[in-house]
């Protein structure tokens, strides 16, 4: 009696085998000849029709069999006679593994709001929608890392604990095994940190870059792919408080040389969940056509899902500098009613989504590769352009998601990064262990982050970041 996978039931042909399957009830439909079980198991979305006939296996069981309820059965698979599946099982023994009592299981199938199940997010992953939301993120997971292997790259692990806030990026988490009640005083009245596990002052991790690109140095061209943590304050549907984040770092890059690796990967990674979860994106476009559906026509998206990533695995991504992007703002109809007045007034200014989303969206109707960007808007560390005013940095700009990508090329050489840092006041002591590596064997090098979670929501057409990971982390919320 053979133990599989509803997957494997529908991808093989196993008709007139007996097998067993173990998953949950979605629904039961029953009348006095026969009960009709779809039982999901979380392997592929397709629900398996289990046919129960009330003479082999009992009422009292298939009464337990409602809707969330977890069952082992064994039967023989055979020809469906209805439309749609090709086969079913008919059971000859049902074993309930797990009851859930109808009156208080609160996934009832039904439509429920992505308001509502993120209040259970415990249960959250047995819906049609999130099963194919996991699925596909664990697809492009294993693609990045596919990506990378194949090209010979090396996976790195960037500590979790820090002691630097190199990026400057957010509020950071504070790592202390301190009493908060009791904070020991130092000479001048602070927290003296000298007392705390690490003996200094230590964060979560808001970046690999720096500790990525020691590594660069030593073993050429690697990848971080972990955890990533910024206190962010604000409650946007772009930003997590826990995120993950995929940081290549390649020592011999230049710009251009960066720009072309993330386009490809992008590109690469985007097509591979196309080739492979089919039956979960087409479920997912329909998702989103009816969410496009309830918006005003003006509002409503051009290109379907499906559509939508194809085009972006097609089409050269548009590159231009920040110095044009402000240019063809200046210039747009948008700006004829004053709309981003406040932006052009100064040469300078960090874009705001608006305007990422006008050159994406309205204007360039493509993924945007956005460079050279004022040096004081960007981190110390990017490599500093012959103007004098711009540095080496790319933001790459994706449709309804805005930033996905940012990075670098890095500064090498020593003099122009220590000066850098003076003037952010940033100091040297801090990251001696970083300049070494301008002492010492430096060479032009390169790399991006990827925000995780927003390649996922893009490539799922989810509307919100909390949507695309299990137990999301935003402020007010680490229920689970
Ligand atoms: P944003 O402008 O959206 O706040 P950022 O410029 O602060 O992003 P970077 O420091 O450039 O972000 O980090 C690299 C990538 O990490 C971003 O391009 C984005 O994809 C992702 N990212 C940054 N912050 C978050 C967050 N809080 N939650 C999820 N992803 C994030
Ligand atoms: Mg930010
Ligand atoms: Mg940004
Ligand atoms: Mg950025």
């Amino acid at each position: 009696n053979k133990r599989v996978k509803i997957k494997a039931v529908l991808d093989q042909n196993l008709i007139g085998q007996e097998i067993t399957l173990m998953g949950w009830v979605r629904t039961k439909r029953s009348n006095k000849n026969v009960s009709f079980i779809a039982l999901n198991d979380g392997s592929i979305i397709t629900n398996y029709q289990v046919v129960a006939d009330p003479n082999l296996i009992s009422e009292e069981i298939l009464k337990k069999c409602s809707t969330g309820a977890c069952l082992k059965v064994s039967g023989i698979v055979v020809e469906s006679q209805g439309a749609g599946q090709s086969s079913e099982l008919h059971a000859k023994s049902i074993e309930i593994l797990g009851e859930a009592d109808p009156e208080k299981f609160p996934l009832q199938p039904k439509k429920h709001s992505l308001e509502f199940l993120r209040d259970i997010a415990h249960l959250r992953m047995r819906t049609n929608t999130f099963g194919a939301v996991f699925r596909v993120r664990h697809a492009l997971a294993f693609a990045v890392h596919k990506y990378f292997n194949d090209r010979g790259f090396f996976y790195i692990h960037t500590p979790i604990i820090t002691a630097s806030d190199a990026e400057g990026a957010g509020e950071m988490f504070r790592v202390t095994t301190l009493d908060l009640k009791n904070l020991p005083k130092d000479e001048a009245g602070g927290i003296d940190f000298k007392q705390d596990f690490f003996e200094k002052e230590t964060n979560l991790t808001v970046s690999g870059q720096l500790e990525g690109e020691l590594a660069a140095m030593a073993l050429g061209e690697i990848y971080t792919f972990g955890p990533t943590f910024r206190a962010e304050n604000s409650n946007t549907t772009r930003h997590l408080a826990e995120f993950w984040m995929i940081e290549p770092e390649m020592a011999f890059y230049d710009a251009e040389d960066n720009q072309n690796l993330a386009e490809d990967f992008l590109k690469y990674v985007i097509n591979y969940a196309l080739e492979n979860c089919a039956e979960d994106l087409q479920f997912l476009d329909q998702r989103a056509a009816d969410e496009e559906k309830a918006k005003p026509a003006e509002q409503r998206a051009e290109l379907g899902l499906i559509e939508k990533l194809k085009f972006v695995v097609e089409n050269d991504f548009v590159r231009l500098t920040y110095t044009e992007a402000i240019d063809i703002l200046r210039n747009s109809n948008h700006n004829k009613k004053k709309k981003f007045q406040y932006l052009i007034d100064s040469w300078g200014a960090d874009l705001q989504s608006e305007h990422e989303r006008y050159l994406v969206e309205k204007h360039f109707k493509k993924p945007v590769i956005l460079t050279d960007y004022p040096k004081e808007i960007k981190a110390f560390y990017m490599r500093q352009n012959e103007d004098g005013k711009t540095v080496a940095a790319m933001d790459i700009l994706f449709p309804g998601i805005g930033e996905i990508v940012g990075g670098s090329q890095r500064e090498e050489r020593l003099d122009r990064l220590t000066q850098r840092m003076q003037e952010m006041h940033i100091p040297e002591e801090e990251l001696w262990w970083y300049l070494d590596t301008r002492r010492f064997g430096a060479n032009p090098h390169a790399g991006f982050g990827l925000g995780f979670e927003r390649m996922v929501l893009f490539v799922t057409g989810m509307g919100n970041i909390r949507d695309v990971i299990a137990f999301p982390r935003t402020p007010g919320n680490a229920e689970f």
